[in-house]
């Protein structure tokens, strides 16, 4: 079933004229009342699949989102768009509480936000039996599953619902769920017979890069160097970590600060709200950061270590370009990280299954981390989306590493495996090899060994990067059970006595990588951006009148949007992608204005369709006559006139009746029927009784064009 008043509302709430894939078959698989499971990268527009059909069906939609701050959000973005739509949660007083009751029973509310545990509420549930439902979306499903990685119990309560309700759909959205996931949610909540759309993972505008760790602290500070003042977040994987990190950053006069679970709520909004305001650069947070913000223009993610899973990762790094521009993201990553987060898991109380799956996701991660391949390839195929081609976008496909035949440093390193009696791990390996003297060597006896010392030309690090490139090919391998010590495997054999080629790809990092989006300014852009910067600092006020986020007003990319075609008048205001109805008739006339003022005040710079027509306009507000405004502007009268009905036409207040009578208009519009509704002057003047000067002809018609369609309407 297609429905094509999903269009409609699209362009009337929204301001948008098409769907993204695959929005429009997800809506019309709801529409037709059947169960779905949607997942859709951040920031891929999850959240109009389930908004605008719920404008389109008759009753109610219940949403259970599970942060407050985000639901608050979306609400208040719907209630700006003109949707009538409320919210139930935790820190609500009984009167709000009341109010949105009242609403919900005279059928005044099309969506309706809960929290969870509020759903499971008895109350909740009488209340409901009192609603026509038209469908309920499930955001963040994958907290239903512990297959996922944020699992929530009163999630799992919510197939009550489901079976309670089985003739309205239910439909489960995620950003983030591998294979497994994806069926638990489905089985998990009791979904009948859903249908399964799985966007592309792939976020193109996102350049991704990984480098190992060293000295680290440099090399963020020359990629900050780099980005300028764009806004960005540092993911750390502790909560002190975020803390010394930002002071260190902010003593090097970075304008950042720290975020994470263990602050009072009241520093967490604070900070939360001055980087969505753009006040603070960047944050140095925990993963506890990002699930509520939705800030469209976080230009670069930074893993300051590496995450425990690429679940986490992808959707963290996901939080960069959601505004579809240029974003980057960069991963440092240690074995040191890696023994931690294995730490973390050793020391759980979790029961051995799923300390089992951990480990297997904390392997995959580190496989990406330290990988020479098409990193996103990785990702996708994680995510079961296979695909072999490169994708242009990561480290590896924009630099490809080079590989050359390094069979000699293998064999040095097996051997010294094998000599130390397969009994030391990574680190000391390398002391070995690198003739370091200190203790744990000279304790095992290593330095008696004949491998001892023959790897001193090649640096710590690279020993590193070697043998880790040697345990991903396999020749050597880490025993978890045996304190993570070294072991040969099969392959080792084949390399240390039969001759096997061994190619090793040396990584040096290099800022190419870094460089490889960003382009210098053209002038054009910079007005652009001074024009959005206007823009921005009358959000900014509209948004504290309102006590919203920014982006709730606009977002960046709508702005972003109106700076490049710079709309003169309402007309061209609502041709912009993301100018809904409501929205134009608030705040059309401001936006209008600051681009007219804009344009007029940067006039040699600025060529805009239609920017003659703005000068012709400022005079005729002054009160200027056309005769006045031709001798000011030095061009014809006539050209005067054919601006004002231009204007005129696009629905500015021009008065055109002053310079065409009734009669005139009359007679035009017979001559113009007769010539068979030609728009052309002269025909028009051919079947005229008695002759009318052609600028007269031109203001009659583009009055007679006006009637009709205000009749068509
Ligand atoms: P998600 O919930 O998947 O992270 P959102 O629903 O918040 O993503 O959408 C991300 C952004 O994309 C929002 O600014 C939204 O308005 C915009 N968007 C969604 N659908 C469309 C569309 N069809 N055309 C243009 N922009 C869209
Ligand atoms: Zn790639």
């Amino acid at each position: 079933m297609k429905n094509e008043r999903k269009y409609t509302i699209l362009k009337e709430i929204w301001g948008y004229t098409s769907f993204r894939e695959p929005q429009s078959d997800i809506m019309d698989h709801v529409l037709s009342g059947q169960d779905a499971l949607i997942i859709m990268p951040t920031g891929g527009g999850k959240s109009l699949c389930f908004q605008l059909p719920a404008l389109l069906m008759e009753g109610v939609a219940i949403v259970i989102s599970p942060l407050i701050a985000l639901m608050n959000d979306q609400v208040n973005a719907l209630k700006l768009s003109g949707v009538q739509v409320a919210a139930i949660h935790s820190n609500m007083s009984r009167n709000e509480m009341m109010d949105v009751e009242r609403n919900l029973l005279s059928g005044n509310i099309k969506l309706l936000y809960v929290s969870p545990e509020r759903a499971n509420t008895s109350g909740f549930s009488e209340l409901l039996s009192r609603l026509k439902l038209a469908l309920f979306a499930i955001d963040e499903a994958h907290c239903v599953s512990v297959w996922g990685n944020d699992f929530r119990p009163d999630y799992v309560q919510l197939n009550v619902l489901r079976d309670r309700f089985r003739q309205v759909p239910f439909i489960a959205l995620t950003a983030t769920a591998d294979g497994a996931t994806q069926e638990d949610i489905c089985k998990q909540l009791h979904l009948i017979q859903p249908k399964v759309f799985v966007s592309s993972f792939e976020r193109k505008n996102i350049t991704v890069e990984s480098r190992p760790a060293e000295q680290r602290f440099r090399q963020v500070m020359e990629f900050l160097t780099k980005l300028k003042d764009q806004c960005g977040i540092i993911y750390c994987l502790s909560r002190k970590e975020t803390e010394k990190l930002s002071i260190k950053l902010r003593q090097m006069g970075w304008n950042c600060d720290f975020y994470h679970a263990g602050m009072d709520a009241e520093d967490r909004n604070r900070v939360q709200k001055d980087f969505q305001d753009d006040k603070i650069q960047f944050i140095c947070a925990t993963i506890a950061f990002g699930m509520g913000i939705d800030k469209s223009n976080i230009r670069w993610i930074i893993h300051y270590s590496m995450p425990k899973n690429l679940e986490g990762y992808y959707q963290e790094i996901g939080r960069a370009g959601r505004d579809g521009r240029p974003a980057k993201a960069l991963l440092f990553y240690s074995w040191a990280d890696y023994l931690m987060l294995k730490k973390f898991v050793d020391d759980s109380n979790a029961l051995e299954d799923f300390k089992t799956v951990q480990y297997a996701k904390l392997d995959r991660m580190w496989e990406y981390a330290s990988a020479n391949e098409c990193r996103t390839n990785i990702v996708l195929n994680y995510f079961g989306e296979y695909r072999t081609q490169p994708c242009g976008h990561c480290d590896n496909c924009l630099l490809p590493p080079k590989s050359r035949e390094a069979s000699e440093i293998a064999q040095k390193a097996l051997s010294a495996v094998l000599r130390c009696g397969e009994n030391v791990g990574l680190n000391l390996l390398i002391d070995v090899l690198r003739g370091s003297f200190r203790a744990e060597v000279r304790e095992g006896g290593y330095d008696q060994i004949k491998t001892f010392g023959a790897g001193k030309d090649i640096s710590y690090i690279n020993w590193k990067i070697y043998i880790t490139q040697l345990i991903n090919q396999g020749y050597v391998r880490i025993d978890y059970t045996d304190h993570f010590k070294l072991k040969t495997t099969p392959l080792s054999k084949a390399v240390l006595f039969e001759g096997k080629k061994v190619h090793l790809v040396d990584l040096t990092y290099t800022d190419q990588v870094a460089e490889a989006a960003p382009k210098p300014k053209q002038k054009k852009i910079i007005l652009e951006d001074q024009l959005i910067q206007k823009l921005k600092e009358w959000r900014t006020e509209q948004a504290r009148n309102k006590q919203v986020p920014a982006y709730v007003i606009f977002a960046d990319k709508v702005f972003e949007n109106i700076a490049a075609s710079k709309p003169l008048t309402l007309a061209d205001l609502l041709n912009v992608e993301g100018i809904g109805k409501v929205k134009m008739e608030q705040y059309g006339k401001d936006i209008i204005s600051i681009v007219q003022g804009f344009v007029t005040s940067q006039a040699d710079e600025i060529k805009v369709q239609g920017k003659t027509y703005l000068e012709t306009f400022n005079l005729y507000r002054q009160g200027k006559s056309p005769a006045e405004i031709a001798k000011i502007r030095d061009i014809a009268e006539t050209t005067i006139y054919s601006h004002l009905a231009y204007l005129y036409t696009k629905d500015e207040p021009i008065d055109l009746m002053q310079y065409v009578s009734e009669t005139e208009i009359t007679a035009v519009e017979k001559a113009w029927q007769k010539a068979g509704q030609e728009m052309a002057l002269a025909a028009i003047a051919e079947y005229l009784v008695t002759p009318i000067e052609f600028h007269k002809i031109r203001l009659a018609l583009a009055i007679i064009i006006k009637r009709i369609k205000s009749k068509e309407k």
